[in-house]
């Protein structure tokens, strides 16, 4: 098990952006994990109901993905995360510094989904003012938050965070219950999860995966306190030996 301190030394955020976040690898060919995730979290957000004042992304990593059809929803975003690079990686994005990564190809896959391509610099400008806070986060803690106290706030994010930070199916399930607490009643949770998978790999690092089945997932949302109202599962592409993810589940929950 990869715990929060092997994160915090050697979790490479430039790496993990490069390896899993590029829209072309050297061979010329498009992300399509990426791809379907960003047609999904579209789908997802588009549902009646997903609005609100603010929204609140756990365990972000340095990417921005996650937040872009997101956005258009909610007013003010607070972005989180254990560790101190990923951050600093993050705000490098959002204070538009050289050197930061290069999501336009991203941002223009997610506005011709949103219906016009050429609205990208303007939703990473919106994007870029909505985020208010990037804090620490740990989400073992029964505040993830602390020493922050935050206002419950009417949505959560969480994109590939909790099979990565929970070592066995309690951890998991206590983890979506600490979560659970941050958000208003009503409010809902919007969660991209890996299934079947033990690790994945970059910069010749390997991080362990929680194995999670869909039911497994369901219930532990469940049973933290939201009824699941949308879920799906999508089939990872065999042959990536990055990962040995078998299937994505993605899921909308109301507390
Ligand atoms: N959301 C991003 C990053 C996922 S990688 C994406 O969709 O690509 C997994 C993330 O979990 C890393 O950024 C890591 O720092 C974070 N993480 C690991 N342990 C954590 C913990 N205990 N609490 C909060 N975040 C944690």
């Amino acid at each position: 098990f990869t715990n929060a301190e092997v994160y915090q030394q050697s979790f490479d955020p430039q790496e993990y952006l490069k390896e899993f976040y590029s829209v072309s690898d050297s061979q010329g060919e498009r992300n399509p994990f990426l791809m379907q995730n960003l047609r999904t979290l579209f789908k997802m957000f588009s549902l009646d109901g997903l609005r609100g004042d603010t929204l609140l992304d756990i365990g972000c990593g340095p990417t921005i993905y996650q937040l872009l059809s997101a956005c258009e929803h909610f007013q003010e975003i607070i972005a989180s995360d254990y560790t101190d690079r990923n951050r600093q990686e993050l705000e490098k994005w959002l204070k538009n510094e050289a050197g930061a990564f290069d999501w336009r190809p991203v941002v223009k896959y997610v506005c011709e989904l949103e219906g016009d391509r050429e609205k990208w610099a303007e939703k990473e400008e919106k994007l870029r003012k909505k985020v208010r806070q990037v804090l620490k986060c740990d989400v073992t803690k029964a505040n993830p938050m602390d020493p922050v106290s935050l206002p419950p706030v009417d949505c959560i994010v969480s994109t590939l965070c909790l099979e990565a930070a929970c070592k066995d199916l309690a951890t998991f399930r206590s983890a979506l219950r600490n979560i659970a607490a941050l958000v208003k009643p009503g409010g809902h949770l919007v969660m991209v999860t890996v299934l079947q998978e033990t690790y994945y790999a970059f910069n010749k690092q390997v991080f362990s995966c929680l194995h999670l089945e869909r039911n497994m997932v369901e219930e532990a949302v469940e049973s933290a306190g939201f009824d699941v109202k949308f879920s799906e599962v999508q089939p990872c592409l065999p042959g990536d030996d990055r990962a040995d993810c078998q299937a994505v589940l993605s899921l909308v929950a109301r507390r």
